[in-house]
C-alpha cells in the first residue's frame, strides 16, 4: 500500500503570525476530520520552520522545507543546509520545484546533488518534475519528464530511490487555475512509475508515492486523486486556506 500524501507548499507567503494561525487551524481540522491514513505535510518558508515545529510536536503532520543547499556547510551566504533543517525538526524537503528551476536556474545535475545531500542525512525529498506548456503542445512531455527523472534520480541506489516522493507538476498548471485533466495526470504518473520500474524493478516503483501538483482545489481533487497512480497532491495556492487544504485531503476518503 502506497502512502497517501497531501503536502502544502506555502511558497513565499504568510508572516509568522499568519503561518501560526494557519498551522493551528490545519492541525485542529485534521484532528477532527481527517482519517489517519492521509499524511499531511506543511512546507512553510524557512524562517517559520522552527516556530511551526514547536506547534506540531506530537502531531502526525510532517514539516517540510521548500529547498536546501547542495553543500553541507561553509561559506554559502544565504543558503540553508540539510543539517540546519533537521535541527529544527524538518523531515521533508521539496526539491526541483519548477519555480526554483526557472527563477534560480536549478538544473537536473544540481538537483541530483541536492538529492544526495538530503538522502545522506535522512531528509525525505519531494522531487518535482513536469513540463512547460510548449513541450505539452508538442506532445513531447513524456520524454521531457523522463529526462528530468533520469538525470536527477537514476544515479541513486534502489534503497535511496525508495525513500523519495515524486511530484508531477505540469508547469502550465501551476498557479494558473488550469489543471491537467484527471486522464493527463494519471497518464503521466503511469509513465513515471513505468520508468522507475524499468530501472529499479516493479516492487520499488509500486512503493513510491507520486503526487500531482497544479491548481488542485477542493472541487477537482477527488477526480484527480482517483487515478490509480495518483497518490496525493502537492498543493500551492489552496494550501494557504485551512478549509481548502483539509477538504483536498478529505477527497481521499
Ligand atoms: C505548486 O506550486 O507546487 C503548486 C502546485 O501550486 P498551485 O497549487 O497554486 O498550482
Amino acid at each position: 500500500m502506497r502512502k497517501k500524501i497531501v503536502a502544502g507548499n506555502w511558497k513565499m507567503n504568510k508572516t509568522l503570525e499568519e503561518g501560526q494561525s494557519l498551522t493551528s487551524e490545519v492541525k485542529h481540522m485534521a484532528e477532527d476530520e481527517l482519517p489517519g491514513d492521509v499524511q499531511l505535510i506543511l512546507c512553510p518558508p524557512f524562517i517559520h520552520l522552527s516556530a511551526l515545529h514547536g506547534m506540531l510536536k506530537g502531531s502526525p503532520i510532517g514539516l517540510g522545507a521548500q529547498n536546501c543547499s547542495e553543500q553541507e556547510s561553509g561559506a554559502y551566504t544565504g543558503e540553508t543546509s540539510v543539517a540546519m533543517l533537521q535541527s529544527v525538526g524538518v523531515k521533508y524537503v521539496i526539491l526541483g520545484h519548477s519555480e526554483r528551476r526557472e527563477q534560480f536556474k536549478e538544473s537536473n545535475e544540481l538537483l541530483a546533488k541536492k538529492l544526495d545531500v538530503a538522502l545522506k542525512q535522512g531528509l525525505v525529498p519531494i522531487f518535482c518534475c513536469g513540463e512547460p506548456l510548449e513541450i505539452r503542445e508538442r506532445e513531447a512531455q513524456d520524454a521531457y519528464v523522463q529526462k528530468q527523472i533520469e538525470e536527477s534520480l537514476f544515479h541513486l541506489s534502489k534503497e535511496d530511490v525508495s525513500k523519495i516522493i515524486v511530484a508531477y507538476e505540469p508547469i502550465w498548471a501551476i498557479g494558473t487555475g488550469k489543471t491537467a485533466s484527471a486522464e493527463q495526470a494519471q497518464e503521466m504518473h503511469a509513465v513515471i512509475r513505468k520508468q522507475i520500474a524499468s530501472k529499479y524493478g516493479q516492487d520499488v516503483a509500486d512503493a513510491i508515492s507520486i503526487l500531482y501538483g497544479g491548481s488542485v482545489k477542493p472541487d477537482n481533487a477527488r477526480e484527480i486523486f482517483a487515478g490509480e497512480d495518483v497518490d496525493g497532491g502537492l498543493i500551492g495556492g489552496a494550501s494557504l486556506k485551512s478549509r481548502d487544504f483539509i477538504d483536498i485531503a478529505k477527497s481521499f476518503s
